[in-house]
């Protein structure tokens, strides 16, 4: 596939002049009501005017029609390099689909990863989402959301459930680092994922949250998933037990709950994005907000993979920094933060309300709440338009899309 720059060599997202003034039937800007009829001007890449048409002040006039302009969405938790593996594993159990799906990916090149983490980005687009919060063993989704222009942070998953394994995997995870902050843009920045707690020991867990602090890089971890993850942990009980003890692995309880175990291990803190929490009560939620983690809820690969769903409604009660993701393709269909907003919120939601948690949910999970989220003057310039009146059973497709102001091209 050819990578898709123009003839000067610029990414996918075309270059805009340096002051536009996008006209909408309706202005979603989140952080306050609509606005009929209304103008986001934006200068460079920030946004410096959101109101009413008629006071707009002058620029370029890009006239976007009967659609509700609103911040980009955020999926704040992807595997932009198994977009490829879509609809591969229907119907295994969890343990059976992520030793399949490893498997599935070790056998993928890096260009096949590369493709398909590019694949991954522009149906993200096609869905309004300008950021992604991607987690990956490898470089395909960092080197695409480079190439493709997006927004996004980069967190390097490593996985190590025998203690004897870790140092070898922080050696590792040092080196991967260094290289990989060489590359940072101002787009798109990286973070370390320790992948979750039945492939990853406490020993490495405490080793990396204690590097992430001292990196002051960001945290993700998927945890409180599965019901054999709960039982591995409490129990040292469960499919996951019984297959580390058979690779020789020593296994005894962990803590009363796998927010607990992240807890004792230091992993716990506004750094750190929680993927999941499905298997929380009310002191598991407790914790979070004590530690002020994001949380990313991915209702539909929940469903998919026969996990349940989170408690959505006591976290929003709550006030926990929770956005929305869509987990990879290979236990979702498609990359829809809108829908799955509303599927997580429930049916008695409000259209707003879901693009809140699609928007500033997403970007208050991962800490970029003062630079995205919002259509407010001074932060970034992160639009998607959808056609107004559109029908919220069906996929979300977005008219129009923009990364700090650059627009992009929906069409490839
Ligand atoms: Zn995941």
């Amino acid at each position: 596939m050819p990578a898709p720059h123009d003839a000067h060599g610029a990414p996918l997202v075309a270059a805009g002049a340096r002051c536009e003034r996008y006209h909408a039937r309706i202005v979603r800007p989140v952080s306050g009501p609509d606005i009929e009829n209304g103008t986001v001007v934006v200068e460079g890449e920030r946004i410096s005017y959101v109101g009413v048409r008629a006071a707009a002040p002058p620029g370029n006039d890009v006239e976007l029609g009967d659609v509700i302009l609103g911040p980009g969405l955020v999926n704040a938790h992807t595997h932009l390099d198994l977009t490829a593996l879509r609809g591969r594993f229907e119907g295994l159990t969890f343990f059976a689909w992520i030793r399949a799906l490893t498997a599935a990916r070790a056998a993928l090149s890096p260009e096949q990863l590369l493709d398909s983490a590019r694949d991954g980005i522009r149906e993200g687009l096609r869905a309004g989402i300008t950021t992604f919060a991607d987690t990956a063993p490898n470089d395909a989704p960092f080197a695409a959301m480079i190439e493709l222009g997006v927004r996004g942070i980069a967190y390097r998953e490593l996985f190590g459930p025998d203690p004897a394994q870790c140092d070898a995997a922080m050696a590792g995870l040092r080196e991967t680092m260094a290289a990989m902050r060489s590359r940072e843009t101002p787009l798109v920045s990286c973070g370390v994922s320790p992948h979750a707690p039945y492939s990853v020991s406490d020993e490495l867990f405490s080793a990396v949250a204690l590097f992430a602090n001292e990196e002051r890089l960001p945290l993700a971890t998927h945890v409180a998933e599965s019901i054999d993850e709960s039982r591995l942990v409490a129990d040292g009980d469960g499919e996951f037990a019984a297959f580390l003890r058979g690779r020789g692995i020593a296994v005894a309880s962990r803590g009363r709950t796998p927010i607990e175990m992240l807890e004792r291990n230091g992993v716990l803190g506004a750094h750190a994005l929680l993927i999941h929490c499905v298997r929380c009560d009310d002191s598991d939620i407790a914790t979070i907000l004590k530690h002020r983690c994001g949380v990313a809820t991915c209702p539909v690969s929940n469903s998919t993979l026969g996990h349940g769903s989170a408690r959505v409604q006591a976290m929003v009660l709550e006030n926990v920094r929770l956005g929305v993701g869509t987990d990879s393709m290979a236990s979702n269909v498609r990359m829809d933060v809108l829908a799955e907003s509303r599927i997580a919120l429930g049916a008695r939601t409000t259209e707003r309300t879901a693009w809140e948690l699609a928007t500033l949910g997403g970007a208050r999970a991962l800490g970029l709440d003062h630079v995205i989220g919002t259509l407010q003057v001074g932060k970034q310039a992160d639009l998607a338009a959808f056609p107004n009146g559109a029908d919220p059973g069906a996929p979300s497709r977005a008219s129009f899309v923009a990364v700090a102001g650059r627009a992009v091209d929906l069409r490839t």
